[in-house]
């Protein structure tokens, strides 16, 4: 068996279709018999802010443009919007109770805690011009989530769009036309 026909049967014994491949993107969502509003995810670090290495809960990076432009047309058009970052899931402090970090920080001449979910709140109204719901997980009304950790896969092939990119821009190295060369990776007609 020729190296492309076992890619080819290795895509289509996933599942993925050309079809697929395509819709993906603007895919509607099924949000599991939820009467919810639906909404769509942003993390924080590495997606609307720079990261580069933990450097504690009272600091954020700068703003990250096309992310930033992104949920704040989202918002503008509608669109429920969320923050999604695990600076707000509950730890283990190093007091041995659990909850969302903090930091003691001066106020008022006295020591007062400030939670992450403050210094996120902070940065949000000072690079989004407002404050969107902050949360650590998914829920059934999640339509999408942009995240840097991410790997969007195929829905139920899994196969991760990644790859398929990947050996895309391989075969477009070999020079062969973009259509063809998608259509012989995922296409199991
Ligand atoms: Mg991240």
């Amino acid at each position: 068996m020729k190296s492309s026909d076992k890619r080819q049967k290795g895509l289509a014994g996933a599942g993925a279709t050309w079809g697929m491949f395509l819709k993906v993107a603007g895919s509607k969502t099924d949000t599991h018999g939820s009467n919810e509003e639906e909404w769509v995810g942003f993390d924080l670090d590495g997606t609307l802010a720079k990261y580069d290495g933990w450097k504690g809960i009272d600091h954020i990076g700068e703003p990250i443009k096309p992310m930033v432009d992104k949920i704040k047309k989202l918002r503008e058009d509608g669109v429920m919007v969320k923050i999604v970052t695990a600076r707000v899931a509950p730890k283990k402090r190093s007091d041995g109770t659990v909850g969302e970090d903090f930091v003691k920080v001066e106020w008022n001449g006295k020591k007062v805690n400030k939670f992450a979910r403050e210094f996120i709140a902070e940065w949000c109204h000072e690079n989004l011009g407002f404050c969107p719901e902050i949360v650590h997980e998914k829920d059934h009304s999640m339509k999408e989530l942009y995240d840097d950790r991410c790997k969007q896969v195929l829905p139920n092939c899994g196969v991760p769009i990644e790859n398929v990119l990947k050996k895309l821009l391989r075969l477009e190295a070999r020079r062969e036309p973009r259509t063809a060369a998608l259509r012989r990776l995922v296409l199991v007609e």
